[in-house]
C-alpha cells in the first residue's frame, strides 16, 4: 500500500531528477488499477506546476527517419547540456503493422545517455487511454527538470490530433518523394506542422530531398495563414538524421518560433486552450465511466448500440433511449 509519505518522497525523488522514480511514476499514471490511479492523481497534486519544457511532437510514416532523427537530434541536445525525455503516442492499430515507437532499442546511444530518458508507448487499446497517460507522463517529465519532450506518433491523423493537443511545437518528418507529386500527406497533418523537416538529405537522395522541400515549402505558402505563426512559418526545410545535417537549424527554428510566440502571448494561450481540451476530456470521460457503472445503464447502452448499428433505430434515437435510462434511475424523483 502506498502511502502519503511515499507519494511525498516520490515526488521529492523525481524532483531531484531520480530516474527510477519517474518510471515508477509513468507506471502509476499508466496503471488502469483504481487505486493506483488514486495515487497517480495524489502524486500529480504534490508535483504541482513544475517548470515548463519544450514540447515537440513528433509525426512521420515508418520508414521516414524518426528514430534515427530522435538520436541524432536528442543527442545533439544532450551535448548542449540539454535534458530530453522522448515519448510516445501509439495508436494500436499502428503497432500491430510497424515498430514500436519509443523503444529504446531503436535509439540505443540516446537510450544510454545520462541526460537522456526514453520510454515506450503504454500498451492501451484505446488511443484516448494511451493520449491519457502520455499527457500526465509529460507533466511528470516537466516536474523531473527535463528541457525538452519529444513526443514521437505515427497514424493517420488521430494520433497526431492528440500529440498536438500536448505540444508547443509539431514536427512533420518526410522522406524525398519520388517525382513532384507531394506525398499523401493529409492535408489535416500538414495544417498541424509547424515544422516540416524533410529528411535523408544525403548522398544520391539528397537533390530529390531539396526538390520534395521546395514542393512542401510552396504547399504550406498555400495554406490559410494562421494566428499562431510568425512571418515565414509554417517552415519546410532538409535535413539528415544519419549525416546530422541541418539538425541545429531546425533547432534554431524551433527556438526562434518559440521565443516569438511566448513574446506574443501565443505559447500561453496555447498551453491554456490545451488544459481547457484535456479537463473537458476528462470530465466527459470520467462521466461516462460512473454512467456505466451502473449496470442497468450499461445494459440499456449495449441494447441501444446494437439498435443503432443493426440500423433498426437511428443512432440519435437510440442514444436518446439510453440517456433517458439514465436520467431514470440517477434522478428518481423527477
Ligand atoms: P522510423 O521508422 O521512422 O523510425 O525510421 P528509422 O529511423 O528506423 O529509419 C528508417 C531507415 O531510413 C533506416 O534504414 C535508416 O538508416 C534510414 N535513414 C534514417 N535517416 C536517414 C538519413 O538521414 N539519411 C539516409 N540516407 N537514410 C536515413
Amino acid at each position: 500500500m502506498t502511502t502519503v509519505t511515499d507519494i511525498a518522497a516520490m515526488a521529492e525523488a523525481i524532483r531531484t531528477g531520480e530516474r527510477r522514480a519517474l518510471a515508477r511514476a509513468i507506471t502509476l499514471v499508466e496503471s488502469g488499477r483504481a487505486d493506483h490511479r488514486a495515487q497517480a492523481l495524489a502524486l500529480l497534486d504534490a508535483l504541482g506546476s513544475g517548470q515548463q519544457a519544450l514540447r515537440i511532437g513528433l509525426s512521420g510514416t515508418p520508414g521516414v527517419g524518426k528514430s534515427t532523427f530522435i538520436e541524432s537530434f536528442g543527442l545533439m541536445l544532450t551535448g548542449m547540456g540539454k535534458r530530453v525525455a522522448v515519448l510516445a503516442v501509439d495508436p494500436s492499430s499502428a503497432r500491430s503493422g510497424g515498430s514500436i515507437l519509443g523503444d529504446k532499442t531503436r535509439m540505443d546511444r540516446l537510450a544510454r545517455d545520462p541526460h537522456a530518458f526514453i520510454r515506450p508507448s503504454p500498451s492501451q487499446t484505446q488511443l484516448g487511454g494511451v493520449a491519457r497517460r502520455t499527457r500526465e507522463a509529460v507533466t511528470l517529465c516537466e516536474a523531473a527538470g527535463f528541457d525538452v519532450v519529444l513526443i514521437e506518433t505515427v497514424g493517420v491523423g488521430q494520433s497526431e490530433t492528440v500529440v498536438a493537443q500536448m505540444a508547443d511545437l509539431f514536427v512533420l518528418l518526410l522522406a524525398p518523394a519520388g517525382g513532384d507529386e507531394l506525398q499523401g500527406v493529409k492535408r489535416g497533418i500538414m495544417e498541424m506542422a509547424d515544422l516540416i523537416l524533410v529528411n535523408k538529405a544525403d548522398g544520391d537522395l539528397k537533390a530529390q530531398a531539396m526538390r520534395t522541400c521546395a514542393d512542401y515549402a510552396g504547399a504550406l505558402r498555400l495554406l490559410r495563414k494562421r494566428p499562431q505563426d510568425p512571418e515565414g512559418f509554417p517552415k519546410a526545410l532538409t535535413i539528415s538524421a544519419l549525416e546530422t545535417d541541418g539538425l541545429d537549424k531546425a533547432w534554431d527554428e524551433m527556438l526562434a518560433l518559440t521565443a516569438w510566440r511566448r513574446d506574443s502571448g501565443v505559447w500561453e494561450a496555447t498551453r491554456k486552450a490545451q488544459a481547457g481540451y484535456w479537463f473537458e476530456e476528462e470530465v466527459r470521460r470520467g462521466i461516462l465511466d460512473l454512467v456505466l457503472a451502473d449496470p442497468q445503464v450499461a445494459a440499456a447502452l449495449a441494447k441501444a448500440k446494437e439498435a443503432a448499428t443493426t440500423g433498426h433505430r437511428p443512432a440519435a434515437l437510440a442514444a436518446a433511449e439510453v440517456i433517458a435510462v439514465f436520467g431514470s434511475r440517477r434522478l428518481p424523483n423527477k
